[in-house]
């Protein structure tokens, strides 16, 4: 707790959304440089949990990591960036993976013009309606049309203007931004590195303070996994923004590291002793 509410401090807690409205959550605006910006405690329907987002300007560009679980959320980031825009910037909006809860807002910056950048395993899936996912994902919570339509508001998906394939550098007003490749979580994960401030965003590669979610792979993408973490660990790196969590250091790296080989060795344990 100590630690954190030094990161705060350090980092600059410049906004705080006090009251919960409907499909928001309880978003916190950290400025983690004059260019960055990361946004923790966007809504979530799993009830302790939170998403989180990322802001990066460029001279003339923003540049979006993710962009919450709903309608809602994708406007508060959109009202987040506008306050320090002049109004001529190009747009960009990473996607760092197919789950609803990094994407289903993404409507709102597709219709400032947004250009969209994902990874390649995720064209299908975005070409598919997204009221269709909405919906089945009402059905899972046991929701009723008018509660999810009024917590998630409008889901449209659309497939990526920019396509990703392997680990590339995006040149933005002769800034560099790392769109890297980093499969485990899902298979079409994508993490992105800042080298001028340090920051990486991690999305779900890393978890802050919880335990990864592993249910979307089995030993092998969990290895995988492992080794993409490692390869983040020797980077230089100052600041994560994971998927879900607080802001924090590269301790964290360890930890997951530590959390998913446990996991592994549990699992390859069990099967051994029911042989
Ligand atoms: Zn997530």
């Amino acid at each position: 707790m100590k630690y954190f509410i030094i990161l705060v401090l350090f980092l600059g807690l410049v906004g705080f959304i006090q009251a919960q409205s409907l499909g928001l959550g309880n978003p916190r605006v950290y400025k983690i440089s004059e260019s960055v910006y990361a946004i923790t405690n966007l809504y979530h329907t799993f009830r302790y949990g939170w998403v989180n987002a990322g802001i990066i300007f460029t001279a003339n560009s923003v540049i979006f990591i993710d962009c919450g679980m709903t309608e809602a959320s994708g406007e508060f980031l959109w009202e987040t960036a506008s306050q320090k825009m002049k109004g001529k910037e190009k747009i960009y909006l990473i996607l760092t993976h197919s789950h609803s809860d990094h994407i289903f807002g993404m409507n709102v910056l597709k219709q400032k013009g947004a250009k969209e950048i994902a990874h390649e395993l995720m064209i299908d899936f975005l070409k598919e309606s997204g009221e269709k996912y909405k919906s089945s994902l009402i059905k899972e919570l046991n929701w009723s049309q008018e509660k999810g339509d009024s917590i998630f508001g409008e889901v449209k998906l659309s497939p990526p203007d920019i396509v990703v394939t392997k680990d590339r550098i995006l040149k933005i007003n002769g800034e560099d931004i790392y769109i890297l490749t980093s499969p485990g979580h899902a298979r079409d994960q994508l993490s992105v590195y800042y080298p001028r401030t340090k920051t990486l965003f991690a999305s779900d590669v890393i978890y802050q303070g919880g335990d990864p979610t592993t249910f979307f792979g089995g030993p092998e993408e969990w290895k995988t996994w492992i080794n993409e973490l490692k390869r983040l660990k020797v980077m230089d790196i100052d600041i994560i923004c994971p998927g879900h969590g607080n802001l924090c250091r590269k301790d964290e790296i360890d930890r997951n590291i530590g959390y998913l080989q446990g996991y592994i060795n549990g699992i390859t344990g069990k099967v051994k002793k029911d042989e």
